[in-house]
């Protein structure tokens, strides 16, 4: 499906920063290497959504990003609910309505793979290079699944963690030779941490999806906590639905000279 091209003519793309890189037009100009390329074509994707055009080249810069955007739900033919609509398609006399999202996953994590790529010789053996931090169990399920499609490209394994499943098997998983992504909501990282299956030291690049639920669940202490615990000298990439107060005071805090990238109407 044309996503990229429906999200590029319908939704309002507003950046703000000082020195932003530019955005790019197509796959070809982010630079990345064949193997990535070609899995990104592998799947089907024929051009960059708005805001991967904006953040992937942002992100490769080395830049921390603040991005505000709605996030997508799948909703089938058999639910007659539809918050917001990018696609519909006919399909065998029936209307197909389906909300595709914007791609924030792969926009962060295309520029994570590359982070992980630069940093040479990779000890399997030690805590992960990328961290991501979700709400709920569905969403650190759903981001790896998309990171483990890219990071097959380059044999490099992600792990999710979460509540609501066994933290020994999750343990046993982390332990067996460590991981360069890992994905979590909060709280069963820090569990994870504390039972030493793996640690934060190498982390240099910092992902908070769904920043605003993460908030609404109350997981603001266990993400600042986490967040303290970092390398300082990380890359920090935040996004959020809303942006309400609390959200931009702790964005403003992980953060060092953000770029901030909002698409669409988000109360701004
Ligand atoms: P959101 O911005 O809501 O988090 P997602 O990252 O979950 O959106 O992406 C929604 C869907 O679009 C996913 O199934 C993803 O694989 C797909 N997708 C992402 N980027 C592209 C692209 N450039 N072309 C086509 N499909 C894409
Ligand atoms: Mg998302």
């Amino acid at each position: 499906p044309d996503i990229a091209a429906l999200s590029e003519d319908r939704v309002h793309m507003h950046v703000s920063g000082a020195d932003v890189a530019k955005p790019c037009i197509s796959f070809a100009h982010f630079g990345f290497d064949d193997a990535l390329l070609d899995s990104i074509i592998k799947y089907g994707y024929s051009e960059p959504t708005g805001i991967q055009k904006q953040a992937v080249p942002v992100a490769l810069s080395g830049r921390d990003i603040i991005g505000i955007a709605k996030t997508g739900k799948l909703v089938n033919e058999n639910k007659n609910f539809v918050i917001l609509v990018l696609f519909i398609r006919i399909l065998d006399d029936q209307l197909v309505v389906v909300y595709l999202g914007s791609g924030k996953t792969a926009a962060f994590i295309w520029p994570m793979l590359v982070h992980i790529m630069d940093q040479g010789e990779l000890d399997k053996g030690e805590g992960s290079i990328g961290l991501i931090l979700a709400p709920t169990r569905e969403l650190a399920n759903q981001i790896y699944i998309e990171a483990k499609k890219f990071a097959k490209s380059y044999s490099l394994r992600v792990a999710a963690v979460y509540g609501g499943a066994s933290k020994m098997d999750q343990f046993k998983e982390l332990r067996s030779g460590g991981v360069e992504i890992l994905v979590g909501t909060p709280g069963r990282l820090i569990d994870m941490v504390k039972m030493k299956a793996t640690n934060f030291r190498r982390v240099s690049f910092l992902v908070l999806d769904e920043a605003d639920r993460m908030f609404d669940l109350g997981f603001e202490p266990q993400v600042r906590s986490i967040c303290d615990n970092l390398r300082p000298d990380r890359q920090t990439l935040l996004f959020s639905a809303t942006f309400p107060k609390k959200v931009e005071r702790l964005a403003r805090e992980v953060t060092v000279e953000p770029v901030r990238i909002s698409i669409g109407n988000v109360g701004q």
